[in-house]
């Protein structure tokens, strides 16, 4: 008797799977990606950041709750470079059998010093042209995922990085319009090595690539002589991390502020960086409002 109801609920459940196909569940370590992932998954994939809104990726410290959504995960996103340094043990910890998708796939890291190390920059989605980078491989996982989906998916991406080419571009024109010698702004900690590269700013920071590091005594005295010096004029604080040091080293050079800026992590839905476009396109509003003061 028992066997049977089993069997007709399973049947019953395989009948009506077509039409009310279980959606893909996503998780994503941080809200920047989770954002991306939803962009590309569109109405299939349920998508879940482990870090919160104004979260810190580098510093993040993972619940049991973050260990049950992985378990119960069918793909799994990290950005990798070295940002999610908690990540590998919480997925040991939670028993997901797969292995995370490395967003930032086939992009060419930046390598930078710190601490006598050379160290990846893990910071590459501030760069428009590496976000299309990180769709591509979004839009590669969810398809081997949810072969059903592939054809939206592909749509979805190609959509969404056709917004970010143009964000890319707009980006390079509007800053390369201003005088080299002007673009110079002083922020939080290392989160633009992509953003300088791609788009000519020079960006001065108290603290590494991690928010994790500690700016020695030395180290900040000398970045003070070189504001002045290079007669930086204007200081950024960024959402999700701790302003008092970049303030402090603006008080002692007289920069002014520039607002803040979404390095690493997105505002609530109704702030000013709800989605990846959003973010990119106010931080670079920003830096241009600040470097044509
Ligand atoms: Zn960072």
């Amino acid at each position: 008797m028992m066997l049977r109801l089993v069997l007709a609920l399973s049947l019953l459940s395989f009948a009506s799977a077509p039409a009310e196909a279980r959606l893909v569940e996503a998780v994503a370590s941080f809200t920047v990606l989770a954002d991306m992932v939803h962009q590309v998954g569109g109405d299939r994939v349920q998508v879940t950041s482990l870090v919160g809104v104004n979260g810190d990726p580098h510093a993040y410290e993972p619940t049991p709750d973050d260990a049950k959504r992985l378990k119960s995960a069918d793909v799994v996103f990290v950005s990798g470079l070295g940002l999610e340094g908690w990540m590998d043990r919480l997925i040991k910890a939670s028993g997901f059998k797969g292995r995370p998708v490395v967003a930032s796939t086939g992009l060419q890291p930046l390598r930078m010093q710190e601490d006598g190390r050379q160290v990846a920059d893990p910071h590459a989605w501030n760069s428009a042209a590496n976000g299309i980078v990180y769709v591509q491989n979004i839009v590669a996982a969810l398809s081997a995922a949810d072969p059903d989906g592939a054809a939206s998916y592909r749509a979805n991406g190609d959509r969404y990085v056709n917004e970010l080419r143009q964000l890319d571009t707009e980006a390079r024109q509007r800053i390369g319009a201003i005088p080299a010698a002007r673009r110079r702004v002083l922020t939080s900690h290392e989160a633009f090595g992509y953003f300088a590269a791609a788009y000519g700013v020079t960006f001065l920071s108290p603290v590494g690539l991690s928010t994790e590091g500690e700016a020695s005594a030395r180290a900040l005295a000398g970045l003070i002589r070189q504001i002045k010096a290079e007669k930086v004029q204007v200081y950024f604080l960024e959402n999700s991390n701790d302003p008092r040091l970049v303030k402090q080293v603006a008080a002692a050079t007289g920069a002014k502020p520039g607002g803040v800026l979404f390095v690493e992590s997105l505002s609530n839905p109704d702030g000013p960086a709800p989605t990846y476009a959003a973010m990119f396109r106010g931080n670079v509003d920003k830096l241009i409002a600040a470097m044509e003061r």
